[in-house]
C-alpha cells in the first residue's frame, strides 16, 4: 500500500473493530496504527487482537504498529448503602478509609496514597469532573471535603486529582502483568497512563528492555509542568486530552496542545493527539463541523498522529470513522497552505551529521524536484530524524529490522519498507531505486535522494547523501553523490 497522506492515523479497536476482516477493512481505510486499551482488553482477547493485526500486516505487506495502552492507576470511590446519594454545592461529605459503604455525610476513598497526599484547597473531581469537591481539612486517613458544583455521587465513581503531587510509581501490578503479556506478544508501543513526573518512566523503561517504544501520555498538570523532561526520556508523547481536560480547565487544553506539538517537533519526538477527535461519530455517520476543524487544526500544527477512541473502538461507524480522518488529513495536506504553515513552525537542525544530512535531503529533493527521500534506518533514528525536517517530499524508510519498521508507522510522513540490508554503497542506491519504483513512489526517469548511516546499524551515523535516477528497468544508477 502506497499512502500519500503524511500524518498517521491511530485507531483504538474495540467490541465494534477487533475481527481480523474490520482490521483489514480499517487499515485500507487509513489506519496506521493500532491501538488496545488494556482498562477493556483481557490478555487473551489482546493476544488474539495482536494476531489479527499481524495476519492483517502479512496479507497486505505493510508494517502496523501496535499500541498497547495500560490503565495505570485510575482511582475509584468506595461504594454507598444505596449504591448513590445527592449533592449539593455547600454538602459536606468526608472520604475516608473505611470500607463500610457510604452514606450522604461519608464514603470510602479506597487509595490510602491520595489520602495521605491531600491538603486543605485540593481538589477531588469526581466521575469526569461532573462533581468537585474542595478538601476543607484532613487528618490520618481521612479528609473532609465540600461539595463546589455537581448533583449525584454513585459507586466506583472514577476521581481525579490534579493538585495532589502521588508518591506511587506510575505502574500498578495489573499494568506490570498487563506489560509482561504484551511484550511477549512483540508489539511495538506501551502507552503509560498518568506519568507525573520522569522519574515514572524509569521502571518500565526497564520492565522493556528496548523491546517496545515508551509512550508517555500527558494527563495531569504535574506532567504537564515537567515537560522537556518527559519527552526527553519519552520514545514518544500523547495529547491525552480526555483526562486532561478534566484536571485542568477545559479551555487550557488548546493552547497545552499546542505548546506539547511544538515541543515534541522540536525533540524529533512523535506526537499524538487523542480523544473526541470524531466523538459524534460513535453513533452519527457523518461529524460535526467542529470534529473536522479539530483534526484539521492537529494536522496544520504537524502532529505526527491523530487518534480515534471509541469511534473506532465501541462505535456504530468504525469504518466511517478512519474513512473520515483519512479524507479530513488528505484534504488539508493538499491546501496550499498546509506546508508552509508546517515549515513555519520547523526547528532548527541541531549541530550533528544526522540533522545536517536530513535538513540538507529536504532541500534538495525540493530544488530538484525530486520523487522521494529514502533513508536506511536500523534503530529508527534516521527516520526520526528525517521527519524532524518535515520535508515537502516523501520519506521512504527502509529498515532491515520489522521493529523500526512497525515503530516508524507512527512517525510523520514516513512510509516504511522491511528489506535485508545492501551489501554496500552500490547495492544501497539500487535497492532504494527499485523499492521506490516497486511502490509507486518513483517512476523511471525520475530521482530519488538517498540517506543513510555508514556503517550501517550503527544508530545515529546518519552521515551519507546520494541523488540517483530510476532506470528506465526500476533499477538505480547514481548521477551525484556526497560521503
Ligand atoms: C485520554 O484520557 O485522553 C486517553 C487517551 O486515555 P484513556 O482513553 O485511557 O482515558
Amino acid at each position: 500500500m502506497n499512502r500519500t497522506r503524511r500524518v498517521k492515523i491511530v485507531a483504538t479497536l474495540g467490541p465494534a473493530s477487533n475481527t481480523k476482516q474490520v482490521i483489514l477493512e480499517l487499515t485500507r481505510a487509513g489506519a496506521d496504527v493500532f491501538r488496545i486499551n488494556m482498562s477493556h482488553a483481557s490478555h487473551d482477547l489482546m493476544r488474539e487482537t495482536v494476531k489479527h493485526i499481524r495476519d492483517v500486516e502479512k496479507e497486505l505487506n505493510f508494517p502496523i504498529g501496535i499500541m498497547v495502552d495500560l490503565q495505570g492507576p485510575k482511582h475509584r470511590l468506595g461504594v454507598f448503602e444505596k449504591g448513590e446519594i445527592d449533592v449539593k454545592p455547600g454538602d459536606f461529605i468526608t472520604l475516608d478509609n473505611d470500607p463500610t459503604p457510604g452514606t450522604s455525610e461519608r464514603v470510602q476513598l479506597p487509595h490510602k496514597e491520595i489520602l495521605d497526599a491531600m491538603d486543605p484547597g485540593h481538589r477531588l473531581l469526581v466521575n469526569d469532573g461532573k462533581v468537585n469537591l474542595k478538601v476543607i481539612e484532613t487528618g490520618s486517613g481521612w479528609a473532609k471535603t465540600e461539595v463546589i458544583s455537581g448533583t449525584w455521587l454513585a459507586d466506583k465513581k472514577g476521581v481525579n486529582v490534579p493538585d495532589s503531587e502521588l508518591t506511587s510509581g506510575v505502574l500498578t501490578d495489573k499494568d506490570r502483568k498487563d506489560l509482561a503479556a504484551a511484550i511477549e506478544e512483540e508489539i511495538d508501543w506501551i502507552a503509560l497512563s498518568f506519568i507525573q513526573r520522569p522519574e515514572d518512566l524509569a521502571e518500565p523503561r526497564k520492565l522493556c528492555q528496548g523491546r517496545v517504544g515508551l509512550l508517555a501520555k500527558i494527563e495531569k498538570p504535574q506532567a504537564v509542568e515537567r515537560l522537556d523532561d518527559i519527552i526527553d526520556l519519552a520514545d514518544a508523547i500523547m495529547v491525552a486530552r480526555g483526562d486532561l481536560g478534566v484536571e485542568m480547565p477545559l479551555e487550557l487544553v488548546p493552547s497545552i496542545q499546542k505548546k506539547m506539538i511544538r515541543k515534541c517537533r522540536k525533540a524529533g519526538t512523535p506526537v499524538v493527539v487523542a480523544t473526541q477527535m470524531l466523538e459524534s461519530m460513535i453513533s452519527s455517520p457523518v461529524p460535526t463541523r467542529a470534529e473536522v476543524s479539530d483534526v484539521a487544526n492537529a494536522v496544520y500544527e504537524g502532529a505526527d498522529a491523530i487518534m480515534l477512541s471509541a469511534e473506532s473502538a465501541a462505535g456504530d461507524y468504525p469504518h466511517e470513522a478512519v474513512s473520515t480522518m483519512n479524507s479530513i488529513a488528505n484534504s488539508i495536506e493538499t491546501d496550499k497552505g498546509y506546508l508552509s504553515t508546517i515549515l513555519g513552525q520547523r526547528p532548527d537542525p541541531d549541530p550533528t551529521g544526522a540533522d545536517a544530512i536530513s535538513y540538507a535531503a529536504a532541500e534538495i529533493a525540493d530544488t530538484l524536484d525530486l520523487a522521494a527521500i529514502v533513508c536506511f534506518t536500523a534503530s529508527g533514528s534516521t527516520g526520526l530524524r528525517a521527519a524532524r525536517a518535515r520535508p515537502a517530499k516523501k520519506i521512504l524508510a527502509l529498515s532491515p529490522v520489522p521493529k523500526t519498521a512497525r515503530r516508524l508507522a507512527l512517525t510523520w510522513g514516513t512510509q516504511c519498507v522491511i528489506t535485508p540490508d545492501a551489501k554496500d554503497l552500490d547495492d544501497m542506491v539500487d535497492k532504494a531505486c527499485r523499492i521506490a519504483f516497486r511502490e509507486n513512489i518513483a517512476k523511471p526517469g525520475e530521482r530519488i535522494i538517498v540517506t543513510a548511516g555508514v556503517p550501517l546499524r550503527k544508530s545515529g551515523s546518519t552521515n551519507m547523501l546520494r541523488i540517483a535516477y530510476i532506470g528506465s528497468d526500476g533499477q538505480g544508477s547514481v548521477y551525484q553523490s556526497t560521503s
